[in-house]
């Protein structure tokens, strides 16, 4: 199997790169000083297509591969992780459950419009009491009358009280199964529907323009017909959809890992100490190499991974490839901007310089989509171990 990128991807590479430096690159550090969601951009994102990549071509869509998708989640993630997570919440998180598991009304009132990039959806599984854990979920949705009744509450959900953003959905308990387990399944809640809240905007570590609320349902009634996929398959679609998120979120960090490098070498050859650049330094330029390798190797597992789904490869060996890529990526991110961050010195702790909004911003690439631990777990089940 080859996972070399065709020209067709460097291509639209060099295009999407042309795009983040011009759009984005230069206003990345003061959105991130205002937690500024700046819309504007995100829909001009939509205007080049990048939401639509992997999206039909009925729904406005490229009918695309997931490589390409990543290779623009790369790109972007390359000049401003929040704008990175921002495309990788709405594509994987927000078309992906309404596109694979939607019926065809469904498909029809939702897609055209996240596909174009002029509305958001966002994906609400986790809770308070319930984030690696998912099949804890306490939300509960009761039939009644034709209608969804939900209450519950969810947290840390991305791109999901936006002025833009026009549907969630959300996973809730609707009974018990036959073996007397919690029966979860998906409900798609619009925004502005009564009883459903957006609380304020999280106050974060880093991702500050990025939009992450937590959700409250009160009482929210949706028609039946809202149910999105089967009923009981709740737990199972939203985990499939996560396969997807993992190799998105580990293309993510590998645009991290490039812009360590690269902010690096540029300031490795300009900083002097003791009358030469500090590239001179096999202490400095040692490290410069650390990230070159971790560059490398993590997008080689994210291109595998992506090669793996768009071959049409099996779903154990596309799971393992995903969690090992996200595994490898994220954590080799925080490694990257701890090293970027010594590479500056003093001026690494500035936030005039970018290495420290990436340090800043990597951390959660490790939590978001399942956890490392939750990554190691699922690659020793898939070695056959019988851990628990
Ligand atoms: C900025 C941000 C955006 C997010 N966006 C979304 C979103 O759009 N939609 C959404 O649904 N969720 C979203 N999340 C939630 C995210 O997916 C969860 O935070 C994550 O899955 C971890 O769940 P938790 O926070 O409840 O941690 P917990 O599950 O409570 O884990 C706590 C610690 O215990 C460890 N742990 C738990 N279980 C095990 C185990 N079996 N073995 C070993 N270690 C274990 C974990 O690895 C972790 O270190 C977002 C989170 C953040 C921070």
């Amino acid at each position: 199997m080859s996972f070399e990128l065709s020209r067709e991807h460097e291509e639209f590479r060099r295009s999407v790169r042309e795009f983040a430096t011009a759009e984005i690159a230069p206003y990345a550090a003061q959105w991130d000083r205002d937690h500024f969601f700046p819309v504007d951009t995100v829909q001009a994102m939509g205007k080049l297509g990048l939401f639509g990549l992997t999206a039909p071509e009925e729904y406005g869509g490229a009918d695309g591969d997931f490589t390409s998708l990543c290779v623009a989640i790369e790109e972007i993630g390359r000049v401003d992780q929040s704008m990175g997570i921002t495309l990788e919440a709405a594509v994987g998180l927000g078309i992906n459950p309404i596109l694979t598991f939607g019926d065809d009304e469904q498909k029809q009132r939702w897609l055209p419009d996240l596909v174009s990039g002029n509305r958001l959806a966002a994906f609400g599984l986790t809770e308070p009491g319930s984030g690696s854990d998912a099949g804890a979920t306490r939300t509960r949705a009761d039939l009644r009358d034709g209608e969804w009744v939900v209450n519950g509450s969810k947290q840390f959900i991305t791109n999901s009280g936006s002025d833009i953003t026009s549907v969630c959905t959300v996973t809730a308990r609707t009974g018990l199964t036959d073996d007397g387990k919690a029966e979860i399944s998906t409900l798609i809640v619009p925004n502005g529907t009564p009883g459903f809240t957006v609380g304020p905007a999280y106050d974060k570590l880093g991702w500050h323009a990025s939009d992450t609320h937590p959700l409250t349902l009160e009482d929210v009634r949706v028609p039946e017909s809202y149910l999105l996929g089967r009923r009981g398959r709740g737990l199972a679609q939203f985990l499939a959809t996560l396969d997807d998120g993992r190799v998105a979120i580990a293309a993510l960090a590998v645009g991290c890992i490039q812009a360590c490098l690269d902010q690096c070498l540029d300031y490795a050859g300009e900083r002097t100490t003791f009358g030469v650049p500090i590239g001179r330094k096999q202490g400095v330029a040692f490290q410069i190499s650390d990230l070159a390798v971790m560059a490398e190797a993590a997008r080689m597992l994210v291109y595998k991974a992506a090669a793996v789904k768009d071959g049409g490869g099996g779903a154990s060996e596309f799971k393992q490839a995903a969690s090992i890529a996200k595994l490898y990526a994220t954590e080799s991110a925080v490694s990257a901007t701890r090293i970027a961050t010594q590479v500056f010195g003093g001026y690494g702790f500035m936030e005039e310089y970018p290495v420290a909004r990436l340090y800043r911003d990597a951390k959660v690439l490790e939590i978001g989509e399942g956890t490392s631990e939750v990554q190691r777990l699922l690659i020793a089940r898939g070695l056959g171990l019988p851990v628990e």
